[in-house]
């Protein structure tokens, strides 16, 4: 587990823990990947010890879908953000190269995990998940008290893709311009995330520096093709 540095009981997976087998090794939590359901849900039991609360995952569509979960249920809807107003209640954005991204808000201690992919962050899935909590808000302020955790996600030096959608999505978001390492065109999507976030008036981020390709302890679709998925996980206290 990676700590999240949120001011409530906040994580990110990695691989280590789990029983799931190779090429799933071992802390799988995703349901559609291949790998065996019985042994997925005893990893999202195991994921919920870690939490002190059973954990609802999102299923990603890589869209700007929210869910409201005010109970804990193993089969969420749809949805690339998934909010809570309700103490106790677990929530995981689930990624492996993608942003798995945890906010909290002070104001109301609402909870928000967020999957952003490169879709995502074009659609704008951080601003989806932004006005949610502060539709959770019982009156309008303005007050700055949002706080945000960026997890373990392909970096700028390895998240390859060809030159029209890095000018595409850099038309958007200009700071996820990038080159490989190998100097190819790439986007460092933390950090367009982190740009959007420090807009919209996020009052702390924080950013795990780990990238999922370079770091075996995580999983990687794009190093490994078939394999598991970790997860940011976040608990309303
Ligand atoms: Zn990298």
């Amino acid at each position: 587990m990676i700590d999240a540095g949120l001011p409530v009981r906040a994580f990110f997976t990695t691989r280590d823990g789990g029983v799931s087998a190779t090429p799933y090794d071992s802390l799988n939590v995703a349901v559609h990947v291949g790998d065996d359901e019985a042994t997925v849900q005893e990893n999202r039991r195991l994921v919920g010890v870690a939490a002190g609360a059973p954990v609802t995952f999102l299923t990603a569509e890589h869209g700007i879908r929210v869910a409201r979960i005010e109970a804990p249920t193993a089969s969420a809807p749809g949805a690339d953000v998934l909010v809570t107003t309700t103490p106790g209640v677990a929530l995981g954005a689930i990624a492996a190269d993608c942003l798995p991204i945890l906010l909290h808000d002070a104001a109301t201690d609402a909870v928000a995990a967020v999957h952003v992919g490169r879709p995502g962050l074009f659609a704008g899935t951080i601003d989806a998940a932004w006005a949610a909590l502060l539709d959770a808000r019982p009156r309008r302020t303005r007050a700055p008290s949002i706080r945000a955790s960026i997890g373990p996600a392909i970096c700028g030096r390895c998240y390859e893709v060809p030159a029209e959608l890095r000018d595409q999505v850099a038309a958007r978001h200009p700071v996820a311009r990038s080159t490989t390492s190998w100097r190819t065109p790439s986007l460092d999507l933390g950090r367009a995330a982190e740009a959007r976030l420090a807009e919209l008036g996020a009052l702390d981020i924080v950013r795990i520096p780990v990238c999922t390709r370079e770091d075996d302890r995580l999983f990687s679709f794009r190093r490994d093709g078939v394999t598991g998925r970790h997860a940011g996980v976040i608990v309303h206290p």
